[in-house]
């Protein structure tokens, strides 16, 4: 379907790629936030909007029919590129945030209960901790916490001393939007089901980054959000286990999740619908089906390979680079600190540097056409983990080159002169 031999071929994909930011050629290191988005995605988004627009499940039109049926079509998208058994495990909701929402609320509301026990990872990102913590307060249950160790990687002596009696449910980070390492979570999964505890995982990152089989995986829940893998944003998914789902109670009412309704009992759509109240963003979980189409034509062939091969150029050139500045701090890199990783290290690099603020290296860098991600990163807990309160972030796609590194390191090294 697409020809794409090298790292620009896949560039030329991706309009955004080629504009000029200051008049200075953009270097996008922040797609740990967000994706850019290939000419697929844009294209079916238009088509839409110019013609196939119109609400889905509801009319008896051709309209509504093309819509209904690129919605659908993506729905078996996402099942097929997760391989989840069938489309009854594909909820589509607005992102991650929302997907982790409705599992707290609706799971949580069934089947927490005063004195139980949540288990989040310390690397969670707000929405794998906050939507949990008011679950908490509304049962009465408390959070335990899987800790971090210096390194970055979980430590799992200490998760396997949690008792698991009074535990409901955990939810983990597949990969950290921080550390960037691919966490054990199979090892987690297989504990967690030898005491009857279901997993959520947090694939915002994963997804991107891993080949996600969540048969293979075993996980209960899986949440991503469709923006940082090349669709558009307010698209996002939960996949769960079926007969979790359906124990469930719906989390929103409204049109479209209903079976009947009288003012006395409202009975209950199936499966997915029962958790899709309202008019979806339609148009946005669409565009999941060329944005994973496009996502796998790079997971596959001569491409794969050049992407990988890459990836690795950059990772070391970066992990070798960003040491040599004086008073540079990686995080979640066990390598730097001679630790063995378990996991698979992604093209992500958060650091901060010695008498230089984060912000103010943002800054300068956005001037010069580069632009990564500051601050606390929705990871507060993390950061006072490693004594922090901002970190430097530069993350990659397979779009990114290595030219397009060393562009960053040395506009790094001008803009810590400037700050010193
Ligand atoms: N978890 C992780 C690991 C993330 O990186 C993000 C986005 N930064 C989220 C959750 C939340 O995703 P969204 O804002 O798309 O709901």
């Amino acid at each position: 379907m697409y020809s794409m031999r090298t790292i620009e071929d896949i560039r030329n994909q991706f309009p955004a790629l080629g504009q000029s930011v200051y008049g200075k050629p953009l270097v996008y290191l922040d797609n740990g936030a967000t994706s850019q988005k290939p000419q697929c995605v844009i294209d079916l988004v238009d088509k839409m909007h110019n013609g196939a627009n119109a609400n889905v499940h509801r009319a008896m039109h051709k309209l509504s029919d093309d819509a209904t049926s690129l919605y659908e079509g993506a729905r078996e998208k996402v099942r097929e590129f997760i391989n989840a058994p069938a489309r009854e495990n594909i909820i589509f909701t607005s992102g991650t945030t929302a997907s982790i929402n409705l599992v707290a609320y609706s799971y949580c509301k069934k089947f927490l209960k005063e004195g139980d026990h949540v288990v989040v990872s310390s690397d969670s990102h707000h929405s794998n901790i906050v939507p949990w913590q008011m679950a908490c307060e509304s049962a009465g249950a408390s959070l335990k916490v899987i800790p971090v160790l210096e390194d970055g990687q979980w430590d799992m002596e200490a998760f396997r001393a949690i008792p698991m009696e009074k535990v409901r449910i955990i939810a983990v980070e597949h990969i950290s939007n921080v550390l960037g390492i691919v966490n054990p979570v199979k090892e987690v999964i297989e504990t967690a089901h030898a005491h009857g505890v279901p997993v959520l995982v947090d694939g915002a990152q994963g997804i991107v980054h891993a080949k996600v089989d969540v048969q293979e995986l075993d996980c209960d829940f899986y949440v991503f959000s469709g923006h940082k893998i090349y669709a558009t944003t307010g698209s996002g998914v939960l996949y769960g286990k079926r007969e979790l789902l359906e124990a469930m109670p719906p989390y929103m009412g409204g049109g479209d999740m209903v079976d009947t309704v009288t003012f006395e009992k409202t009975t209950y759509a199936p499966l997915p619908l029962k958790f899709e109240a309202g008019t979806p963003n339609f148009i946005a979980q669409a565009s999941l089906a060329p944005a994973l189409e496009f996502a796998q034509s790079l997971r596959e062939g001569e491409i794969a390979r050049v992407i990988e091969a890459e990836e690795e150029k950059i990772i070391a050139y970066l992990r070798e680079e960003l040491l040599k500045i004086e008073g540079c701090r990686i995080y979640g890199d066990p390598a730097v600190v001679g630790e063995k990783l378990s996991g698979r290290k992604i093209p992500l690099f958060s650091f901060t540097i010695e008498r230089c603020f984060p912000s103010d290296l943002a800054q300068l860098l956005d001037k010069m056409g580069v632009a990564v991600r500051t601050g606390l990163m929705c990871c507060e807990p993390l950061m006072t983990r490693f004594g922090v309160t901002s970190m430097v972030r530069a993350s990659f796609l397979p779009y990114n080159t290595l030219q397009e590194a060393e562009h960053f390191i040395a506009s790094l090294h001008r803009a810590v002169r400037m700050l010193r």
